[in-house]
């Protein structure tokens, strides 16, 4: 059903071989054709929990574009788990949306809240709200950002056999990243917000390795090995350009590996930039987490060699 372990590819590439790096690429985007990448390793846990208690199903948070309301509508139906989405936003008609209208199909409920209602979804009350309507829900964060989303993203690293120098990896809520960094003791970790300003999201995943317990000295040692890139997020959250497109199409003459333009293309040029800008020394080994997403691929698919 998932193919994990995911595969480990290793990718030769002229600007790679040159500075003489070895470079791979861990490839999420093949665990699940519609549970997409890091999506499943953040609900495996998740539902772990569901199956452990007595709920009546899953309730989770977040906009129009999810692509974690659209793996968590997948699952919901792979699993016979009801789903429940509240969504951000006026109410769209499914037509017009393809993760809706998707998530409607694998028999996701899809409740449409103002933004100022969706500003609650932290909030106990607003929790007790939900589940007096709508029954004893597991409720799940926006992105899947819990403790057991962070627990499932401890897996990725405990697949690869060697100590990488180097993994990348693009950010929405950094659990993907406070894995990585809860997992491993010497491989730097660098994350790539995908939207502007995005340097809050260190605290964010500093928040979330606390929930771990983990000794002030040993937390520090992670947070160290941490590093934002900030530079390539090509105008904000869901934003691109031709330049970005161009990377994509060429990225994929020479890999055969797909990017998508909202998470990977971004962390894959920044990667690409920071070999340019001589980050790494000979010898290093550096892993890309190709965190999947290429269902976002489907609104430029006229703009790509693929
Ligand atoms: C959701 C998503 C991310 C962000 O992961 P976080 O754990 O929220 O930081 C990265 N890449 C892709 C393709 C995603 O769908």
């Amino acid at each position: 059903m998932f193919n994990l372990p995911s595969p480990i590819q290793k990718i030769n590439h002229p600007l790679f071989d040159k500075v003489g790096v070895e470079f791979f690429i861990k490839r999420d985007d093949l665990i699940h054709s519609d549970i997409s990448g890091n999506k499943w390793r953040k609900l495996k846990f998740n539902i772990e929990k569901f199956k452990a208690n007595k709920y009546d199903g899953i309730l989770t948070f977040g906009g129009a574009f999810s692509n974690h309301i659209a793996a968590t509508a997948a699952a919901g139906k792979m699993l016979n788990i009801k789903t429940i989405g509240i969504i951000r936003g006026e109410e769209l008609s499914y037509q017009s949306n393809e993760t809706l209208q998707k998530a409607h199909y694998n028999g996701m409920n899809l409740v449409f809240v103002s933004r100022s209602k969706y500003a609650e979804r932290y909030e106990r009350l607003y929790h007790e709200e939900l589940r007096a309507k709508y029954g004893n829900f597991l409720i799940i964060n926006e992105g899947g950002a819990n403790y057991h989303g962070v627990l499932g993203c401890t897996e990725i690293l405990k697949e690869i056999e060697f100590t990488p120098d180097y993994i990348y990896s693009a950010s929405g809520t950094g659990t993907t990243v406070a894995g990585l960094l809860l997992s491993s003791i010497q491989t730097k970790i660098v994350s790539v917000p995908v939207f502007k300003n995005g340097g809050f999201i260190k605290d964010d995943i500093i928040s979330l390795l606390k929930q771990f317990m983990l000794d002030s000295v040993t937390l520090e040692q992670k947070v160290e090995r941490l590093s934002l890139n900030l530079n390539h997020h090509f105008g904000g959250y869901g934003k691109f350009n031709q330049e970005l497109i161009d990377f994509i199409n060429s990225f994929y003459e020479q890999t055969q590996i797909k990017l998508d333009q909202i998470y990977t293309a971004k962390m894959m040029f920044t990667l690409i930039n920071d070999l340019k800008e001589k980050k790494f020394k000979k010898g290093d080994v550096i892993v890309a987490l190709h965190t999947g997403g290429l269902q976002g691929l489907t609104s430029i698919k006229n703009k790509l060699v693929f």
